[in-house]
């Protein structure tokens, strides 16, 4: 890692008195080797490689398509509500409990609707028991991973959109081995259902009451960049919406999608008219920094992809997050969070809160978090600038589940 000091052009929008002080480290991966584009920039992965997708699953499909199906298989119409209700309600896909579906015909009705998505390979478990991470095997033999996590009264769960990631951020594991493919929308679905069917068998401990419980929070912060794969997320968010026996009912606020700031995407998920949570993944408010520490900065800078952000708390009236990962002595300077909250106050109150989190440190590298009377300084800056902040911890650090850390490696 150098330490040099960004050169003028780069710093040139913060005042010069801001600039002194502390040292700037500058992001390069360490002990892996960043993939390049022909200009030399870290290269990026919009799209994802053409691979054979999994065999097509009812979460794949709107209620009116599981009609069809069921209906192609010669069996009423009504069948598919009933095959719904133990997938998303009972979370389970074994034929042989299905006693409400006639015998004959049942094996054939799951193996053409329910294809086992999801292997498990390994679950580990930290926090008391109350993290668990799930290493998942897809039919063709890509990995992918999903954090589940019990919080005072609710229980959250974090997941992944892709295999790999194509974003090329040069401090998150994930991105280090690329894009393998788009997970579809029933593998994202799945996950939940995966998780579902672990609490009620008890995998993170039952509440005094013995009441029955479920995933209530989902954060697309696993594996993948969301919005890169935007058509299978968006069938799999309103999969994740529908009131059962469609869905899983849940509500659109307890959804968070996170991105690195794909623009036209954000704009687009915006336009949806789904009051989901959307978290920005800033990292730093100023181009010079954030062109090196997220790549797609090159594509859309910090003011469009906070135009963005805006632009989404007016379509939808859902407070923006801004996720901020504080990395010692590279993006944690005060001048840094006095840009950030002017840059958010420059387009209203009101409308964004700021989630810094200290950096986890990723495999091989010598990335560090910040220092702590740096990161309440930084808090503190944004606070007296009128910007609800919220110092995040990550869970699951000990087991590589923390966020950067998903590599999926058996
Ligand atoms: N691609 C999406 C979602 C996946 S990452 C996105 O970038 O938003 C979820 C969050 O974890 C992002 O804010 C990401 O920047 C952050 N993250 C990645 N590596 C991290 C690390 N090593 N420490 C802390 N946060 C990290």
């Amino acid at each position: 890692m150098s330490e040099t000091i960004l050169p003028d052009e780069r710093t040139a929008q913060v005042p010069a008195a801001t600039r002194t002080g502390r040292r700037q480290v500058r992001p390069v991966a360490e002990g892996w080797t960043q993939q390049l584009a022909a200009d030399g920039r870290p290269a990026l992965q919009f799209a994802s490689p053409r691979r054979k997708q999994p065999e097509t699953h009812l979460a794949d499909l709107t209620p009116a398509e599981r009609t069809a199906k069921v209906e192609e298989l010669g069996l009423p119409a009504f069948r598919a509500k009933q095959l719904s209700t133990h997938y998303f309600t009972h979370c389970t896909t074994d034929a042989s409990a299905m006693t409400d579906l006639p015998a004959s015909g049942r094996e054939e009705l799951v193996s053409a609707l329910l294809p086992p998505l999801l292997t498990e390979v390994r679950r580990l478990r930290t926090d008391d028991g109350r993290t668990i991470k799930f290493l998942w095997r897809l039919f063709d033999g890509a990995l992918v991973e999903s954090v589940l996590m019990r919080y005072p009264g609710r229980i959250t769960l974090c997941i992944s959109s892709q295999a790999g990631c194509g974003m090329n951020c040069p401090f998150c594991a994930t991105g280090q081995a690329g894009l393998t493919r788009n997970l579809s929308a029933a593998e994202i679905v799945d996950q939940v259902v995966a998780a579902n069917r672990a609490i009620a068998q008890g995998e993170l401990g039952h509440r005094p009451s013995g009441a029955p419980e479920r995933v209530h929070n989902i954060v697309f912060m696993g594996m993948g960049e969301p919005l890169a794969n935007y058509k299978r997320l968006m069938t799999a968010v309103r999969t994740l919406l529908a009131p059962q026996p469609d869905g899983l009912g849940m509500s659109a606020r307890g959804i968070t999608v996170s991105s690195v700031g794909l623009v036209p995407a954000i704009r687009k998920l915006a336009d949806e008219d789904i009051p989901l949570t959307f978290a920005l993944s800033l990292h730093a408010p100023d181009d010079g920094l954030r062109d090196e520490l997220i790549p797609v900065n090159s594509r859309w800078k910090v003011d469009e992809a906070l135009d963005a952000a805006r632009y989404y708390f007016e379509k939808t009236g859902r407070r923006v997050s801004i996720e901020y990962a504080l990395i010692k002595d590279m993006n944690d300077h005060a001048w840094r969070a006095d840009l950030l909250a002017q840059k958010l106050n420059e387009r209203g109150r009101g409308w964004v809160h700021v989630n810094p989190i200290p950096l986890n440190p990723t495999p091989g590298s010598i990335w560090t978090a910040s220092e702590r009377d740096v990161t309440a300084e930084f808090v503190h800056r944004l606070e007296s600038a009128g910007i609800p902040t919220t110092l995040r911890d990550t869970r699951g650090k000990e087991i590589d589940g923390a966020c950067g850390q998903l590599a999926a490696a058996e």
